[in-house]
This record gives C-alpha cells, sequence and structure tokens, in this order.
C-alpha cells in the first residue's frame, strides 16, 4: 500500500489534486464534496499518469476515481479515441459512459461512445466514423471493430479495465488480449477489479508497468459481521454444523477445517445427511479444485469445506456464514477466516466452535482484540432439527472450451434459442480450455441437458453431462 499522497498525511480533498477549474466546479455541481476512500488513494496516481491496479467495489465511486484522471487527460481538440473503458457487461458499460458524461460536462464538447455486443454494429460504425473521445464497451464488440478496422487506438493514452474479475470470470481474456495488441505500448492502463485471486495478478502483469497498488480500507473492518461462539464436544461438532446449516439456510457457507482429512470427513458426513457439500485442499488435482470451484461460486454446491490454504485464492463474494469448525491457529488466521463473510456491505456471520480444551485460543483472541467474544447457548443449537436445503442450481459440464473457441454467448445463445429456457434459469458460464461449466436452476438442469445434446454449437455436437 503505497501512501496517499507524499506530504498528505491525510486524506486529500478535491482542491489538494491539481484538478482543472472547470472539473471543481463540475464535481462540486455533481455533489461530491470529497474524495471516496478509493478515489482519495488512487486519483493522485491516475492523475500523475501512472498505471494503477486497484480493488473496489460497486459504490466505491471507483468511476469517477478514473474517470476524473481520463476527462483531464484528454486533448479535446484531438478527434481521435484517446481513452477506453472495457466493461464485462452492456449494462455497466451504459452506467460508466452515463457517469464519464456527467463528468465530461463542464469541458468543451467531449464525445463519449459505447461500443457493446447485442446491437447491430452498423450504427456503431456510422458513429464511430464522426469521431470519439473515449469509447466504452464490452471486450467482444470492441474487439470486432478492431478487426474490422472501424476503431482506430493508435492515438490511445489510457486504458482501464474495469470489473477486471468479472471479465475473465466471463470468459473475455482471448479478447482483452487481442484489444491490447491493437493499442500502443506506451499507454497508462488502469485496472479495477472487487476482488484479488491470482488471474488477477497475471493479468496485471501481463498488461501494466510498474502498477501503483491501492486498496481502500480493509473491508471486515466495516463490513457488518456477527460473530458467536460454542464451545462444543470435539463428538458432536458435525451435528453442531448441521444444526448451523438448517438453523440459516445459507446459500452458500465456507466450513474451515485444519487438515485435509478432516475436511473429506466432514464432506462426507454432511453430504450423507442431505446437503450438498465439496471438500477443497491440497490433495485436489487443478481439474478437479476448478470443478469444487466452480460449484462452490455458481451456488450448486452449498457448502465448501476447506483448509486455511485451499481457501486462500477463492475469490467469492459475500458469504452470508463461515463456520470454524475448530478455533484457527491464532489470531490473524482467525480474522482472515471470519473477513470472508458480510463482504461488500451485506451482512454476514462468522460461527467458531471450540471444544473445551481449546478454550485457551479464544482467551488469546480475546486478549489480541481487548473485548470479549459472545458464546452462544449450544444446547439450544444442537435441539435444532437437521433440514438440509437442495441448492438452487445445478451445473453442466461441456467437454470443450476455449481451445475449441468456445465461448459463453455461444453456450447462451445454444440454452436459450428457440423454444429453449429462459434466460434467467441460466448462471454463471465458466469457460476452461477444454471444458465448460454453466450453473442452470435445478428444475431445469435435464432439459438444459437435452437441448445442448440435441443442438450444435458451432456446427458441433457437443457432449455434455450433468456434474
Ligand atoms: P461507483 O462506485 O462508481 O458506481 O459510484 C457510486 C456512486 O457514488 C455514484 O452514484 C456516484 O455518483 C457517487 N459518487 C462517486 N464519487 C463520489 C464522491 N466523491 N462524493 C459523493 N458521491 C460520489
Amino acid at each position: 500500500q503505497q501512501p496517499l499522497i507524499p506530504g498528505f498525511s491525510c486524506m486529500p480533498s478535491f482542491k489538494d489534486l491539481d484538478l482543472s477549474a472547470a472539473m471543481q466546479a463540475n464535481l462540486a455541481q455533481l455533489g461530491f464534496s470529497k474524495p471516496t476512500d478509493i478515489q482519495a488513494r488512487a486519483l493522485p496516481h491516475c492523475l500523475a499518469g501512472r498505471d494503477v491496479i486497484a480493488m473496489a467495489q460497486t459504490g466505491s465511486g471507483k468511476t469517477a476515481a478514473f474517470g476524473i484522471g481520463l476527462i483531464e487527460s484528454l486533448k479535446p481538440k484531438l478527434f481521435a479515441v484517446q481513452g477506453l473503458v472495457m466493461c464485462p457487461t452492456r449494462e455497466l458499460a451504459d452506467q460508466v459512459a452515463k457517469a464519464l458524461r456527467e463528468m465530461a460536462r463542464a469541458q468543451e464538447n467531449i464525445k463519449i461512445l459505447t461500443l457493446c455486443g447485442g446491437v447491430s454494429i452498423g450504427p456503431q460504425i456510422g458513429s464511430l466514423a464522426h469521431g470519439a473521445h473515449i469509447i466504452v464497451g464490452t471486450p467482444g464488440r470492441i474487439a470486432d471493430h478492431l478487426r474490422k478496422g472501424t476503431l482506430d487506438l493508435n492515438r490511445l493514452t489510457t486504458l482501464v479495465l474495469d470489473e477486471a474479475d468479472r471479465m475473465l470470470d466471463m470468459g473475455f481474456q482471448d479478447a482483452m488480449e487481442e484489444i491490447l495488441g491493437y493499442t500502443p505500448k506506451q499507454r497508462q492502463t488502469l485496472m479495477f477489479s472487487a476482488t484479488w485471486p491470482e488471474s488477477i495478478r497475471k493479468l496485471s502483469a501481463g498488461f501494466q508497468q510498474n502498477p501503483v497498488d491501492v486498496r481502500a480500507e480493509a473491508q471486515s473492518a466495516n463490513a457488518d459481521i456477527r460473530e458467536l461462539f460454542y464451545e462444543i464436544p470435539a463428538p458432536e461438532r458435525t451435528r453442531a454444523i448441521v444444526s448451523l446449516l438448517s438453523e440459516h439456510q445459507p446459500a452458500s457457507c465456507l466450513v474451515f477445517c485444519s487438515m485435509k482429512q478432516q475436511c473429506d470427513e466432514l464432506a462426507a458426513e454432511l453430504g450423507a445427511q442431505g446437503f450438498s457439500a465439496l471438500a477443497l485442499h491440497g490433495d485436489l488435482e487443478q481439474r478437479e479444485r476448478d470443478s469444487v470451484l466452480v460449484r462452490f461460486a455458481n451456488q450448486s454446491c452449498q457448502v465448501l469445506v476447506a483448509t486455511d490454504v485451499a481457501a486462500r485464492g477463492l475469490d467469492i463474494k459475500a458469504l452470508p456464514l463461515v463456520i470454524n469448525a475448530e478455533p484457527a491457529r491464532d489470531p490473524e488466521v482467525h480474522t482472515h477466516r471470519v473477513g470472508r463473510t458480510g463482504r461488500a456491505g451485506e451482512a454476514g456471520l462468522a460461527v467458531t466452535l471450540c471444544s473445551p480444551a481449546q478454550g485457551h485460543k479464544i482467551n488469546r483472541l480475546e486478549t489480541e482484540r481487548g473485548s470479549q467474544v459472545t458464546w452462544g447457548d449450544t444446547e439450544i443449537l444442537l435441539s435444532v432439527p437437521p433440514q438440509p436445503v437442495a441448492p438452487a442450481m445445478k451445473t453442466l459440464c461441456i467437454a470443450a472450451g476455449r481451445k475449441e473457441k468456445l465461448r459463453p454467448g455461444d453456450v447462451l445463445g445454444a440454452l436459450t434459442g428457440e423454444a429453449g429456457l429462459n434466460g434467467k434459469s441460466v448462471g454463471k458460464i465458466d469457460l476452461f480450455d477444454f471444458q465448460c461449466f454453466v450453473a442452470v436452476d435445478a428444475g431445469q438442469a435435464k432439459r438444459a441437458v437435452k437441448r445442448l445434446e440435441d443442438g450444435k454449437v458451432k456446427g458441433r455436437k457437443l457432449r455434455v453431462r450433468l456434474v
């Protein structure tokens, strides 16, 4: 984490930043009296022309964090694309373009165009011919224009990847790389992402030069997390977990265990009692690991039982419930585990089970925190009858992937086309090199398999199975 701005010990105000008078006046008009946390941290570097990688959620003010710098650096008299913002969805692109137009309205004639798929390309070509300063769009359509030669990025100075993690989730990596090939080497690249998985760090290493790493305040610090502790004898542990799942019925729940074998055993026990549970630990092969993570993230598996190490790269937002099957090794690990819940402003519950012999670990936690933990009533907890809920989604696995040039849009099209499924019953689509996972409403799973098997994608029959 870099210092905010050299010479400033506290958060800078907009006046401390070297903004044009027009921009200052406009921000005041928009009611932006002081920068948000992410703006205060990112804007100085954006304005200085540095590459920035910022961890920021929707609602944090991230659009202005890159938008202000982008607009300030434009040369309005130069009628060429100087800024390009890539977004994962059309909705986000529209929202970003609208926000940028508001921020740019005090400047001379700045033209901002959106280029997204799902609408016909002809009118976009016409608009591009009239020139634009900033393009906001989705990777697939931007790449289409570059291939056609209808979009020229030779004068580009700033490239923004908004919600980069979602763009990767949606299988846009290849399109993003293709687009990069059309941009000048000398450019500023700003990357915004809500989460911080390994894939994002790799993307940054490929796209950015010596980026400044900015993150808003640690999320667990201000998130709404309730913590509860129960004293549970070791043999009752599984029963206590079943009770917690039955009582709270979370869409997703992460259970931490200290050992691999424990993960497998607990997942199997929960499975035997009708819960959908999977284990995640270091002994899994990459393929299995992918499949487990996909099913947990797309909500076709409710409970993930994991070791600390395995859960490290886990990229799941807003878990409603986290359970420690046993107290963590030390207070720091405990804080990490608990920080998995209540993300992005959603309320969360973290429950820690502790055998009578493990009480000293909780004492240490209390000393570290300088406050006492809250204990729940063990008897009441154990009296909750088991009540498993079936997951809302099921996962289909298609035996084809990126290497066969399969795209999420192809799969969605095949499922929802004429007399097909409603688009709303299709969930997350995860594309890998040789396989693709699709989440569908549990009630529609059989129909979805049949549709994919009967239909063709890119002229070929697909092999599909229900995971
Ligand atoms: P975003 O995270 O970019 O989607 O922004 C969330 C909302 O915060 C938008 O409605 C912005 O208009 C608003 N906003 C952004 N920056 C500020 C600021 N400095 N002060 C007040 N509101 C802001």
